[in-house]
């Protein structure tokens, strides 16, 4: 395996107490969603999307996500590190 590939990254996402939420999958330039124990889709849902939400499976209060930009960066920045290929993230409570 060539070690200098970018090989995508799968991103689990917490709430700020730590429950799972679901996980973004980046490979080459598409960045997918999957929530817990759902189906992978398209992340952002429409390609103009630029705010995200998403409540927390087990029941935390309020909504979790934000503005996608952010969100995107963090994931292309942890792609961008051949070595890792998984990661962990924890949203912020938006509302
Ligand atoms: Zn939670």
């Amino acid at each position: 395996m060539n070690e200098s590939e970018n090989l995508g990254i799968d991103v689990s996402l917490f709430c700020p107490a730590q429950h799972h939420v679901g996980n973004l999958r980046q490979f080459a330039a598409e960045i997918g969603y999957q929530p817990r124990g759902g189906q992978l889709a398209a992340w952002p849902p429409h390609r103009s999307d630029s705010w995200w939400e998403v409540r927390c499976p087990d029941g935390c209060p309020g909504v979790l996500g934000g503005a996608v930009d952010p969100i995107r960066q963090e994931v292309k920045r942890l792609a961008d590190d051949p070595r890792r290929t998984i990661a962990h993230y924890t949203l912020k409570r938006v509302g």
